[in-house]
């Protein structure tokens, strides 16, 4: 039977605006809130939501690592269970009292034009102490903020594209989010996105209504319109932080700096200089005489010039380390953005970061890693194997070997849920592969020694990786509206398509 969306919103304890964006994301339109949803859509958002709730669980009990090959770096990783363990110790409250503060990391996200750019150009000038003449700073992705109540780290890739890619690693980076809205424009479709971000992140949301020099802007729009969102300013009686500022003119920027360090205050942020090392990677990039250089950002621990750090399956040693203004520094503590030479491939943002003592002790963790990597490919090809061993005979049982690739845990996890009621006993399924990010050459590679198909949902594969399904024959899919790849999947149960090889 069919249920209304704002009934089930209440019925599963979420708010309406997280029910659309659920909605949204499934390709399922609506009118409004008073419309009605089919049944398996209403089985689909349950199973979203406890995808997330388990996904807001301690990192170490995220599904395995997907494979890479070091080739592939770029493309897709997921975390190993081993350096996220040590990346969350950080948010944890209960820290020793002899931990010291660290500077909050903020990021800023809203909709177009609201003035995301504006407000972090306004900063970076006012704040940041300028370098010796002729030093170009160059964007490494974030940058460090000198204020009166001590140095803030603004997250400098505005929007919550950058959040999401790095959330969907298994990281969290950002401590506070400011979510930007022009108060002649009031709340638009991305500041809502933006809000669920930071709601299903649980970072700290602090309101910049921007955009008050002009004539037409109407904070108080702004506040009722977010009180329609249970979000209530403290004005109104809430615990909403609002703040209206000018990117412009720079009319309370100031309050809205003060106002991150007080939440960084009540945050009670601390890490270990002295501890043992973790960081994420924010962004990298290939320069055409540097060579790779990776910002990254130190979580816990202090880097060094000479060290050795690990990322996913490649290794490298820190020849060169800037801060965020460009200038050389030998190490780098908490809460600090630093840009290292020394990678031979580029890392993907969101991969999380450890240092090993020497050489040789990276080449084994990477090697470790590889065989893990292997052992579970190989579980899951020897799976099929068995399956088919132990179907076949049976008769007409034939297996369709899937190897699925999504924009994040949840539709991942949704997706597979799906597939699991499509079974038949004429029919089986078999995932070999379910994994975050787009599709990599060793997963061609994987299909082509299993024979499966590869569907791709809100993903795409790079062309070298189009390029090598095409040579092998693999089919590889991308879909963007999770029931066209349901369509799919029906299509190749039913074999009415046939694999080419
Ligand atoms: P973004 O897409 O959120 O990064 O927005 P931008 O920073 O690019 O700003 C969009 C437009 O709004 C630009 O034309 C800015 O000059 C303008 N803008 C941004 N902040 C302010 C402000 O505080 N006051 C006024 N009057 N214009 C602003």
């Amino acid at each position: 039977s069919k249920v209304r969306i704002y009934s089930l919103a209440k019925d599963l304890g979420v708010d309406n605006n997280k029910m659309l964006e659920i909605l949204d994301g499934l390709g399922v339109s609506y009118k409004s809130v008073s419309s009605t949803i089919e049944e398996d859509t209403v089985d689909l958002i349950r199973e979203i939501l406890a995808a997330e709730a388990a996904e807001a669980a301690p990192a170490s009990a995220q599904a395995p690592a997907a494979p890479m090959a070091p080739a592939q770096a770029e493309t897709q990783a997921a975390p190993t269970p081993v350096s996220t363990a040590t990346a969350t110790a950080e948010r944890e409250p209960a820290a020793a009292p002899e931990v010291p503060h660290r500077a909050p990391v903020v990021t800023i996200m809203g909709h177009v034009d609201h003035g995301k750019t504006s407000l972090l150009d306004y900063i970076r000038k006012t704040k940041v102490a300028a370098k010796e003449a002729g030093g170009i700073t160059q964007h490494v992705g974030a940058f460090e903020a000198q204020t009166s109540k001590g140095r803030i780290v603004f997250i400098d890739t505005p929007g919550h594209e950058a959040f999401t890619t790095i959330r969907a690693r298994g990281a969290n980076v950002a401590d506070i989010a400011i979510i930007v809205i022009a108060a002649d424009d009031s709340l638009m479709p991305q500041t809502r996105e933006a809000i669920a971000h930071a709601q299903a992140a649980k970072v700290p949301m602090i309101v910049a209504i921007n955009k008050v020099d002009l004539p037409q802007a109407d904070a108080d729009r702004v506040k009722t319109d977010l009180t329609q969102l249970n979000l209530v300013p403290e004005e109104y009686g809430g615990d909403l932080v609002v703040v209206p500022v000018s990117a412009k003119t720079g009319e309370g920027v100031e309050d809205l700096l003060e106002y991150i360090s007080l939440t960084a205050e009540l945050e009670d942020l601390r890490a270990d200089p002295k501890g043992p090392f973790s960081g994420v990677i924010i962004e990298s990039r290939v320069d055409r005489q540097a060579g790779v250089l990776a910002t990254v950002m130190v979580q816990e621990g202090t880097l060094h010039v000479g060290d050795f750090l690990v990322v996913g399956e490649n290794y490298g040693k820190i020849k060169a380390m800037t801060d965020s203004g460009g200038g050389r520094i030998k190490e780098a503590g908490p809460s600090t953005p630093v840009q290292i030479l020394g990678f031979s491939e580029a890392p993907s943002s969101g991969e999380q970061v450890a240092s090993a003592k020497n050489e040789h002790a990276a080449r084994e963790v990477i090697a470790q890693r590889a065989s893990n990597r292997r052992d579970v490919e190989n579980a899951r090809i020897q799976r099929k194997k068995t399956l088919e061993e132990m179907m076949g005979p049976l008769g007409e049982t034939r297996t369709v070997n899937l190897i699925l690739r999504a924009d994040t845990q949840g539709s991942l996890e949704a997706i597979q849920g799906i597939l699991a009621r499509k079974e038949t006993d004429e029919v089986k399924i078999n995932v070999l592969l379910a994994g975050i990010g787009s599709p990599t050459e060793g997963d061609v590679l994987l299909a082509s020694t299993a024979e499966a198909t590869i569907l791709c949902f809100s993903v795409t594969a790079a062309g070298g990786v189009k390029k090598m399904a095409e040579t092998k024959g693999i089919d590889l899919k991308s879909f963007r509206i999770i029931y066209e790849m349901i369509d799919e999947v029906d299509r190749l149960l039913r074999g009415t398509i046939e694999p080419v090889f």
